[in-house]
């Protein structure tokens, strides 16, 4: 099998690069090896006892004002955009759990959500690519340069193929790219270190999202919004669809991944008993609960992303990737963005200019 570009994962950075050559008209095929789209966009969704249903994001939520590439994907598609829930007071609860009420400093005002979650975004792009360019549960193992090309040798189920693309991005973290890829000839030792040392954003992360038929903080005049400094969630914000139920909050939680990972229930259920003691008895019944831990996803987590950072790294394509094997070996998930790295915005922002370099390495290469 043959085509001019691989893209390597089908989350946002690498559907909307689908979407750009598949508007550009070019040949292109994207592996995934999840067996589901969006990468680190990802959602749970809930159905309340009146029928009401909406998807729940477990990943990003927010996007901000000042990033018109998220804005106007949101326009194309027409899904409605709508400004975070902060009205009423915030919560506050100190080591020892006693709630403060109106004491907390962590409203997210002024954030932007996307009803029905931003898998909308990703629903949307994938309608516009035919079937045939997208592989679901395919997880790339290989990459090795050849004369006429890069060999990609993939995995889907029990069966091992292989492609020859004149191109390839990874769309996908540079860690993890260093950890399930092999690359023949190996890349230089600095490469490959620079590379490994660029944090995933979020990926040590974990959240909980409690959904419930009646949003109880909000008749009592709260927010959703609090701190805390006993925990299991250190910071929770409402989650709510635009209108209507259900309706959720969420809380990033401040456990070490470890012990998150090894036990999970008793860190939901903390959690729940959390919600009571900040936001009244009416939490203890929740429609569902659920902990999404970033840091235990072989395809987006690391043995390094395992300890969160505590500063948005400043993000740029590593000089190390420059005309990498001719300049056909890219790469291009929102870590590597020359704008907005990081964020939903960043990863959009990668696809352009993984454009940008794919037209321009072909131009070098035909002079
Ligand atoms: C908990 C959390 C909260 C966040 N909150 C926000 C927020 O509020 N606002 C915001 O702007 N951003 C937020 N982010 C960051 C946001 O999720 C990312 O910026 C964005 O989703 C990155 O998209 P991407 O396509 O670049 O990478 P990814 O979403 O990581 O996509 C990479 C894809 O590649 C696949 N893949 C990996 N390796 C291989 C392989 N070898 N073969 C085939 N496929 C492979 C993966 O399965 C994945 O689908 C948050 C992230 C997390 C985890």
């Amino acid at each position: 099998m043959q085509t001019q570009t691989l893209i390597i994962g089908a989350g946002l950075s690498g559907l909307a690069l689908a979407d750009r050559l598949q508007h550009a008209k070019e040949d292109y095929l994207v592996l995934e090896a999840r067996a589901r789209l969006g990468g680190r966009i990802h959602t749970k969704n809930v159905t309340s006892t009146l029928g009401q249903s909406n998807d729940f994001d477990l990943g990003p939520a927010w996007f901000w004002p000042g990033q018109p590439m998220v804005a106007s994907l949101a326009q194309r598609f027409g899904l409605n955009v709508f400004e975070q829930y902060a009205s009423g007071d915030l919560m506050y609860e100190d080591r020892h759990g006693q709630p403060h009420r109106g004491m907390g400093f962590a409203s997210m005002e002024g954030s932007y959500r996307m009803d029905g979650g931003l898998t909308g975004l990703i629903k949307n792009l994938t309608k516009g690519l035919p079937e045939d360019r997208l592989h679901l549960s395919t997880r790339v193992v290989a990459i090795t340069k050849k004369p006429d090309g890069l060999e990609v040798r993939a995995i889907t189920g029990e069966r091992e193929w292989s492609i020859l693309a004149q191109s390839v991005v990874l769309a996908i973290p540079p860690r993890v790219a260093m950890s399930k890829i092999a690359f023949t000839p190996a890349l230089p030792q600095a490469a490959q270190r620079a590379f490994s040392d660029i944090a995933t954003w979020m990926a040590g992360q974990a959240k909980i999202m409690a959904v419930y038929e009646r949003p109880f903080w909000r008749e009592q005049g709260l927010s959703g919004d609090a701190m805390s400094q006993k925990g299991p969630m250190v910071e929770i914000h409402d989650a709510s669809p635009a209108q209507n139920g259900p309706y959720a909050l969420f809380g990033f939680v401040g456990v070490p991944a470890n012990v998150r990972l090894a036990r999970a229930d008793e860190i939901v259920r903390l959690a729940r008993d959390q919600l009571v003691r900040l936001f009244g008895p009416a939490m203890q019944n929740p429609l569902s609960i659920t902990m999404q831990d970033w840091a235990g996803e072989e395809w987006t987590a690391t043995a390094s992303d395992q300890t969160p950072i505590g500063y948005h790294p400043a993000y740029h394509y590593p000089p190390q990737a420059e005309g990498l094997w001719d300049g056909r070996l890219l790469f291009g998930s929102t870590e590597v963005a020359s704008q907005f790295g990081g964020y939903i915005e960043g990863a959009l922002v990668a696809a352009k200019d993984a454009q940008a370099r794919l037209a321009w390495q072909r131009l070098v290469a035909a002079s």
